[in-house]
């Protein structure tokens, strides 16, 4: 048993490694690489993720894998853990058959051309033949893996390990119900903030030197990581001790930069927390999208729009902006960062109306895998949904049901885990607010190492040790819950906008 787990442990320390490699590699296309990178960098990746996929699916692993799950019970807790997450990944990726994988990756670069093409020209019909491929080799892949009820299950399998269909379906229902009726008060509301005095410009330089003094102050550690700038935001790991963060700047925003920081940092955060002895095994990353997303919400939402964040650093940003800032008050800037619009577009949505575009995106997709809703009825149905939940009219295709990347990725069952990272984080939320008592004088005074410690302890350092469903429930006590977040944002907005409860 020893020799088999030393043995595994090797083979996947090589996949982890290589995959580090692939990392540097995509962080590097989106950071440093000149345009005419692209054709060369698409080859390297490609023969890297097909080696690293060749060595981790051997019918060798497999051996050891059975070998060290019949012997179980004479594992330690975590060498017990180990077998089992590698199982459970090595099951998922040897149920595609190679043919299968090649030709869903062919498919899906094509897809993304296509995409790129009918959004520029905002025309659905030029992708609708390359969505109904997509969906279909979609069925087809959890035909391969496998699934009780609704073959979405099998795909969302792979981002929230343990969800279904089945219970997000009632719950984003009731979720849409509550929070499209929030807004509706919000915009009707005689109060409204004041965001006259954010307009451009801005000077970068001081924006650039802000974020990465927040970024120490909440506990990003410099040594073990870095920022640079990126057209899409994002947060990557090569190692433990190397995180990386990106954040992009527009000269006519004070804050979009900033909040692109603090929730890039949250997921950092997550992943400088692992448990070092995880390094080079599949335990060492978060136990689920949701979970993830539940890390940079929160530091993002709840701590970085909060007044208290304000009271500390509205005057440290206006030792930048002297003379712009000189009449502003944290209330103001609190205001401005959490004011609430109905818009089209789902990466420039607030805190009420997020989970609003996630759903329906959800909706559609479990129609399209399960086979209640044709390709051709997308645009409609996509704005209709708008038109339901935002009372938006949706011009063109470009800013409906073209204007997100993940379809085309080949990624179904992907979007529930932005809205369940929203609702993971109010529950958790409200756990820590009972935990630290003194949590918002602590924010009011530019000290995050409570709050991080509390994290670190009851969610990072355990990587992927747990499901998604064990962290909040050993976390708060509870099942998973959505009522913490609709209490979050009629506590927060109502106050903001003045509703009467
Ligand atoms: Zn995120």
């Amino acid at each position: 048993v020893t020799e088999s787990l030393e043995s595994l442990r090797a083979t996947l320390g090589k996949v982890s490694d290589l995959r580090s490699a692939i990392a540097v590699l995509s962080w590097d296309q989106e950071v440093n690489m000149p345009p005419k990178g692209a054709e060369g960098r698409g080859q390297q990746l490609a023969t890297l993720s097909a080696y690293a996929h060749r060595i981790f699916t051997d019918p060798g692993v497999g051996v050891l894998l059975q070998e060290l799950s019949g012997a179980i019970e004479t594992l330690s807790p975590d060498d017990a853990k180990l077998v089992g997450v590698t199982l459970y990944d090595y099951d998922r990726a040897t149920r595609l058959p190679e043919s299968f994988v090649s030709e869903l990756a062919m498919e899906c670069s094509k897809a993304y051309e296509v995409w790129v093409r009918a959004r520029k020209e905002s025309n659905f019909s030029l992708f609708r033949d390359s969505l109904a491929q997509i969906v279909d080799l979609n069925r087809r892949k959890a035909a391969y893996i496998g699934y009780k009820d609704s073959p979405y299950d099998a795909l969302l399998d792979e981002y929230e390990r343990g969800m279904t269909a089945a219970q997000l379906t009632p719950l984003f229902s009731d979720l849409a119900k509550a929070q499209s009726a929030l807004v509706e008060r919000i915009v009707a509301s005689p109060t409204q903030p004041d965001v006259a005095w954010t307009a451009g410009p801005w000077d970068e330089r001081a924006k650039w030197d802000f974020t990465v003094k927040v970024l120490r102050d909440l506990g990003f550690d410099m040594d073990a990581g870095r920022q640079d700038k990126s057209i899409h935001p994002f947060s990557t790991q090569f190692d433990l001790y190397d995180v990386r963060v990106t954040t992009r700047f527009s000269p006519d925003e004070l804050f979009s930069g900033l909040m692109g920081t603090i929730h890039e940092c949250g997921h950092a955060l997550y992943s400088q927390g692992h448990d070092p002895a995880d390094r080079r095994t599949p335990l060492m990353d978060g136990a689920s999208l949701g979970i993830h997303e539940s890390q940079s919400r929160m530091w993002e939402n709840m701590i970085g729009r909060s007044l208290p964040f304000w009271e500390h650093y509205l005057p440290v940003l206006r030792d930048s902006f002297p003379d712009r800032l000189r009449g502003v008050a944290p209330e103001d800037a609190y205001a401005a960062v959490n004011c609430v619009e109905r818009s089209l577009i789902r990466v420039e949505a607030d805190e009420c109306t997020y989970n609003l575009h996630v759903i329906l995106r959800f909706e559609i997709e479990t129609g399209l895998i399960e086979g209640s809703l044709s390709v051709d009825d997308v645009p409609d149905v996509w704005n209709a949904k708008i038109k339901e939940y935002l009372g938006l009219d949706v011009p063109n295709d470009a800013q409906g049901c073209l204007q997100d990347i993940h379809w085309s990725h080949g990624a179904f069952g992907y979007f529930p885990t932005y809205t369940l990272g929203n609702l993971y984080a109010a529950q958790l939320f409200e756990t820590i607010q009972d935990a630290i008592p003194d949590l918002w004088d602590r924010v009011r005074r530019g000290e995050f190492a409570t709050l991080l410690t509390w994290l670190r302890e009851n969610i990072h350092r355990y990587g992927r040790r747990k499901l998604p469903v064990e962290i909040l429930k050993d976390a708060t006590g509870q099942d998973p819950d959505w009522r913490p977040y609709l209490r979050y944002l009629e506590n927060k907005y109502g106050g903001l906008y003045g509703l009467s409860s």
